[in-house]
């Protein structure tokens, strides 16, 4: 079969593979939508995680299931399914403590497109089907539905993470597609005044369409001044760092109340160290937290999210800029993804 690859650092391209071979617990999937991801950016031209030869690329997907092993129970072929990014063994122990994220080691609930050949292939392995797939609602259409494999859970899990509560004052950092799906997560988590920090227009107009109340742009000057200003010097409750450089942290921790926090979704692909200033950190003694999480996957959470879609909570539709059509145009995808056109948000491929 085909499938788009990481040849190595820096260097993609089409590559032949045999088709996957499925145990017994797992599912063979087409795919049917795809979409690039940045974090697909960060491990090809930042080696994020180190070297990765011949990988097939690409995590978010909704398929159509094509043969199932002997136990699977609940998905036969022919279903239409959602596959989320993080796809894990549910047997481990990190999974029994409730971070099935890690299951195995670090992050390694992330097995396409890290450790197992992506949904950028004509076929894909998925394990475990039965608590790793979820069917897509007849009224959500696959281009749709894509983007719970990965923006709406992640952008989610940074609003979860911040613990966001009624009223309360949330800044959000970077506001690509995951930083949207992140002002959509505290909105509807209760949030009371969202500062959305990006600088085109088109995200602008998204984030407050999605529930931001008011927009800052990195560009225009110091985003701590700007926020301050427009809270009249008074600490936010929660900041979500979506985007942008390590400087975010030091930023966040400059606005934050005390017993506030700082919740990380952003794949830090380059840099070093994260500074923590002493002062600004209470001198050590403030109640913030930083905390910093890789998204749920699974069943269960791609059922509930799919909710929002189905009974029309959550419209994603805005988040799809640029719609494409054919496998071979995968490739297209992944470098509008990696370029970031002005008027780019998320690109989708169905096939
Ligand atoms: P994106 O690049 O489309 O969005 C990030 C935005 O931040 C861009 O619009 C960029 O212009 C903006 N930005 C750059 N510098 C900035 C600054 N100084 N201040 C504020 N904004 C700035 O990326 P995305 O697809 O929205 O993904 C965001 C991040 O989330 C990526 O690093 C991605 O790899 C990561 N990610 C994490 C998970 C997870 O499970 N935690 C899952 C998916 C993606
Ligand atoms: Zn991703």
């Amino acid at each position: 079969m085909k499938g788009f690859a990481m040849l190595t650092l820096n260097k993609v391209g089409w590559i032949e593979k045999p088709k996957p071979a499925i145990g017994p617990m797992d599912a063979l999937v087409k795919p049917l939508a795809i979409s690039p991801c940045t974090s697909d950016v960060h491990t090809v031209w930042e080696a994020a995680l180190g070297d990765r030869r011949d990988l097939i690329l690409g995590h978010e997907a909704v398929g159509e299931v094509v043969e199932v092993g002997s136990l699977v129970k609940d998905f036969k072929p022919g279903d239409k399914v959602i596959i989320p990014a993080i796809t894990p063994y549910w047997e481990t122990v990190e999974s029994q403590m409730g971070f099935h994220q890690h299951s195995g080691g670090m992050l390694l609930g992330w097995q396409f497109s890290n450790v197992r050949d992506g949904v950028f292939g004509e076929y894909f392995q998925v394990i475990q089907a039965d608590g790793n797939l979820a069917l897509l609602p007849d009224n959500v259409s696959v281009e749709e539905g894509v983007m719970l494999s990965d923006m709406v859970p992640t952008g989610f899990h940074g609003a979860d993470n911040a613990e966001v509560s009624y009223g309360e004052c949330v800044v959000v950092i970077g506001i690509g597609p995951v930083g949207l799906m992140a002002v959509a997560g505290a909105n509807l988590r209760g949030a009371g005044r969202i500062i959305a920090v990006g600088s085109r227009d088109i995200c602008q107009k998204a984030a407050r369409f999605y529930g931001a109340t008011d927009t800052v742009d990195y560009k225009a000057g110091d985003i701590v001044e700007q926020i301050k200003t427009a809270t009249g010097g008074k600490p936010v409750d929660k900041v979500i760092i979506a985007g942008g450089t390590l400087e975010a942290f030091e930023q966040a921790m400059k606005i934050i109340r005390p017993a506030g926090i700082i919740s990380n979704i952003n794949y830090l692909g380059s840099g070093e160290y994260i500074k923590v200033n002493r002062v600004d950190w209470g001198l050590g003694m403030g109640h913030i937290r930083i905390i910093g999480g890789l998204m749920p996957g699974g069943r269960k959470n791609m059922e509930r999210l799919s909710n929002l879609l189905k009974y029309k909570k959550l419209d994603v539709s805005p988040l799809l800029t640029h719609r494409l059509k054919g496998f071979d145009q995968i490739e297209k995808g992944l470098l509008l993804m990696k370029d970031k056109p002005r008027d780019l948000i998320k690109p989708v491929v169905t096939i």
